[in-house]
């Protein structure tokens, strides 16, 4: 099938941007990488009457170190963010679950920013997002705004932008260094789908080698990506023995209300939160105790 007709602007800041997106409200589709939103419009799942084409916008590209954060502009691609040494050494749980998005011809055109704008509820780079404390810098009508990825995620396919807003960068904190591991694990189908269920773990461990700070979020077990929190709870203190990471992981599933289709049924989605979880956290761990951030 084709895209119904529709209108196409190309605007050259963000100010011309946000003015197009507030004067067309919901009519209007920002495009980005269009890996998402392009077979969408074929499909006509969407029928935009207008599409704001944010390729040719100034200072939307781009990853650095900034004020302490790493900061992924909105037109930088996936496969940037997974080949970037700034991303490999200050936030490598993003480069390691970005490898597993799609295929490298996907990622090559498809954003970071455009993939956890897309909020879609499995895939990867929002639960990395949300595991790594990131947020988002959005720009509308009213200005600029900062929403962090906890309260950026509001069901599947939908995020708590307003109209004529979008987002120009994510912020995420840098790396705590020293004895810090991330590590991403995921079970798809086929290599290149979205997986059914896929967990991301930061730990850091103190002098002692206990474990100071546990991040984890899920993807494929609800309708937006979660933070296993109780799991974090559990494991802050705790030394990262197999026994007490196996204990912590069993309470992934607790809150849970995974969805069934024909990709994996609930109750297979909350097994797999238990199995994600632990692994993930477990690779995290050995790569914390190695004493280098993995990259
Ligand atoms: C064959 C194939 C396999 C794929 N496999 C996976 C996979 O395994 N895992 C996975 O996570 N994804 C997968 N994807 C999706 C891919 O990651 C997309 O690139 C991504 O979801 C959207 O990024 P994009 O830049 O292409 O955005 P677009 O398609 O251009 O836009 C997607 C949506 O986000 C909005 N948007 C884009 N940028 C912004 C912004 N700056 N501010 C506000 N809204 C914005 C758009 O309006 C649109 O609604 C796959 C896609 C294909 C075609």
């Amino acid at each position: 099938m084709k895209p119904a007709p529709f209108d196409y602007v190309a605007p050259r800041t963000v100010a011309e941007a946000v003015d197009n997106l507030a004067r067309h409200g919901d009519d209007a589709r920002i495009l980005a990488g269009g890996q998402s939103l392009v077979r969408l419009m074929n499909t006509r799942l969407a029928t935009p009457a207008v599409i704001v084409d944010i390729n040719r916008v100034e200072g939307l590209d781009g990853i650095a170190v900034e004020n302490g954060s790493v900061r992924i502009g909105a037109l930088a691609r996936q496969r940037e963010s997974e080949l970037s040494t700034v991303v490999r050494a200050e936030v490598p749980l993003l480069a390691e679950a970005g490898a597993h998005v799609g295929h490298p011809s996907v990622r090559r055109r498809g954003t970071v920013v455009g993939s956890i704008a897309f909020a879609d509820p499995s895939a990867e780079l929002p639960a990395a997002l949300l595991a790594l404390d990131g947020e988002a810098v959005v720009a509308g009508p009213d200005g600029e705004r900062t929403v962090a990825a906890a309260d950026l995620f509001a069901g599947a396919f939908r995020t708590s932008l307003g109209p004529g807003e979008l987002i120009t960068a994510v912020h995420i904190p840098r790396g705590a260094g020293g004895r810090t591991g991330a590590a991403w694990v995921e079970v798809a189908r086929r290599q290149g789908d979205l997986p059914v269920c896929g967990a991301g773990a930061v730990v850091t461990l103190d002098d002692a080698g206990a474990i100071s700070s546990a991040r984890i979020a899920l993807c494929g077990v609800g309708d937006r990506p979660v933070r296993a929190t109780e799991v974090e709870e559990a494991l802050t203190g705790a030394h990262p023995a197999e026994d007490a990471i196996t204990a912590a992981a069993d309470r992934a599933a607790r809150d849970l209300r995974p969805p069934s289709d024909a990709h994996g049924s609930a109750a297979f989605r909350r097994h797999l939160a238990v199995v994600m979880t632990r692994r993930s956290v477990q690779r995290a761990a050995e790569r914390a105790q190695e004493g280098a951030v993995h990259a």
